[in-house]
């Protein structure tokens, strides 16, 4: 059996690899207790009681708290998330998940938002969707956590699966664009439709933007299917393929500074 033929099998694509299909069919409370008795003298313990995180969010503008975010290290960041009650996601989310792997890695995997297992575990791509994507890593040589970095667009789980509406994906944004710019990657990969047009800012099909090089704040972008989207449509494993392949290119071009560009 080939090189190839291994890769395929170790991402479960060689059925319909030779369907040679075409390409291209197919992210105050208000505190308004009442304020201490005033006292002649003032006391000492009388200071202020620190406002809550939630409540300091509340009165920031959009341009504050995207200011705020962008300055975050990623201990900060983290805890941001963490505490984060900015979209109405944050209501039934058992976990937030903010995602895993190599802190400086060349690779950035960016899906849509958190599943089941997701919320339940607080990592990405987990389940069977993430075993996938650990398969299609694994077939181009690259592993979570080594030398790669997982995120999603959104940081808390859409109720029943559904996609993340444009105003939770815009609140989740800056989140986002400050992991990105911490991981300082070489080559983004857009797995969907949602993180795709998410990161891009624009709408268009995911056949539209498929095998091609994009740009995300400079930082080049490849855009492939959602592994979850791939365990209900088989046949687009085969292209799913030609996109790593397409990004694995790219990373070499890269490497040697001679990346395409759109
Ligand atoms: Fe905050 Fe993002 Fe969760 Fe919305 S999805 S509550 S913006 S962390």
């Amino acid at each position: 059996m080939s090189r190839r033929e291994d890769m395929l099998k170790e991402m479960e694509l060689t059925p319909t690899w030779r369907l040679r299909e075409p390409a291209g069919a197919a992210q105050s409370a208000a505190l308004s207790a009442a304020a201490p008795a005033q006292t002649e003298t003032p006391c000492p313990q009388a200071v202020p009681a620190a406002r809550p995180a939630s409540e300091v969010e509340a009165r920031r503008s959009p341009d504050e708290r995207r200011t705020a975010i962008m300055r975050m290290d990623w201990a900060d960041l983290k805890n941001a998330v963490a505490e984060c009650l900015a979209c109405p996601l944050h209501s039934k989310r058992t976990n937030t998940v903010f995602g895993v792997g190599d802190e400086n890695a060349d690779w950035m995997f960016i899906g849509e938002g958190p599943g089941a297992d997701e919320d339940a575990l607080g990592d990405p791509f987990v389940g069977q969707a993430g075993k996938l994507l650990d398969n299609m890593l694994a077939a181009v040589k690259l592993k979570r956590g080594q030398n790669v970095y997982i995120a999603n667009a959104v940081k808390c789980r859409p109720p029943g699966n559904r996609n993340p509406e444009a105003e939770e994906l815009l609140k989740c944004e800056p989140f986002l664009q400050r992991q990105i710019e911490l991981v300082k990657p070489k080559l983004l990969v857009a797995l969907g439709r949602v993180a795709a047009v998410s990161l891009l800012a624009r709408d268009a099909s995911i056949a539209s933007l498929r095998g091609k090089v994009h740009q995300y704040n400079g930082i080049p972008l490849i855009v492939t299917y959602h592994p979850a989207y791939l365990l209900r449509s088989l046949t687009e494993k085969a292209r799913a393929w030609e996109d790593l392949c397409f990004a694995v290119k790219t990373m070499q071009d890269l490497q040697s500074g001679a990346a395409a560009r759109t």
